[in-house]
């Protein structure tokens, strides 16, 4: 024991000098200066988060065009006989929404639930009861319709209340109405991710390939009206979804 005291020792010093050093080195700081980040409330499953417009709180759909066609009634308002338009028009943007299709199955297929949420009015999300209902991939439930379909199927069955939450990049286009960054989507249904970051290839079209037609930065987004009795309600959208800029160091003295 006692020879091997000085080894303890040595050893012992060792780690404390090794400590020393990981501790007394300097602190990484990027020297940015951030704004602080906006405090906001966040909503509960049934509300909006402080910041968000709300599109749909259950009552009217006056933030919609035809909104008066559809039939409201204990807190959300069912498809009837039109599609419906938002009357203020969004670019990016996180969108969030509930639907419920049809709990008395009708139809089957594209014909079974079927509604839609176009982004822009061009680039549809589709809704569809895919609970054990098949159809063609790129148009179940959750397809970025024609283009892509959903990673997994995370539907619920039918008349049951489902979500979307979209996060929407929209695309630019120069002053030739040439295309300079396309539009990027990211979808999760039901809390689940489906879509990750997905670039569009252009618009959503039931009798075209995908291609892209110039249009401004900001326009209505579209509920459609497929001849089916779905359900929604609680929808709300925010705006801002641009990263903080901070100020570089350089720039604080
Ligand atoms: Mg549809």
């Amino acid at each position: 024991m006692r020879r091997n005291f000085p080894v303890l020792v040595t050893l012992s010093l060792v780690i404390i000098a090794l400590g020393a050093a990981h501790f007394s080195s300097d602190e990484y700081k990027s020297g940015i200066v951030w704004p602080e980040p906006v405090a906001v409330e966040p909503g509960n499953p049934s509300t909006a988060p402080a910041d968000a417009i709300v599109l749909f709180d259950g009552t009217h759909l006056d933030a919609w065009k035809n909104g008066d066609a559809w039939k409201i009634e204990q807190g959300h308002a069912e498809v009837h006989g039109k599609s419906i338009q938002t009357k203020q028009a969004f670019g990016d943007c996180q969108l969030h929404l509930e639907f419920a299709t049809p709990a008395e199955i009708r139809g089957k297929g594209q014909g079974r639930g079927n509604s839609g949420v176009y982004l822009m009015g061009k680039y549809e999300v589709q809704i569809l009861d895919s609970y054990e209902n098949p159809t063609y991939f790129d148009g179940q439930c959750g397809a970025l319709y024609k283009q892509q379909p959903p990673m997994v199927n995370a539907s619920r069955g039918p008349g049951q209340w489902q979500s979307f939450d979209i996060i929407f990049s929209a695309p630019r286009f120069d002053g030739e109405g040439e295309l300079k960054q396309p539009a990027y989507v990211t979808v999760l249904h039901n809390g689940v991710l489906i879509h990750n970051h997905y670039e569009l290839p252009g618009g959503t079209f039931w009798d075209q390939p995908p291609h892209y037609q110039a249009h401004p930065d900001k326009l209505p987004i579209t509920l459609q009206n497929h001849g089916n009795p779905l359900r929604f309600r609680n929808i709300w959208i925010r705006e801002n979804i641009e990263p903080l800029v901070g100020k570089q160091p350089e720039a604080n003295q």
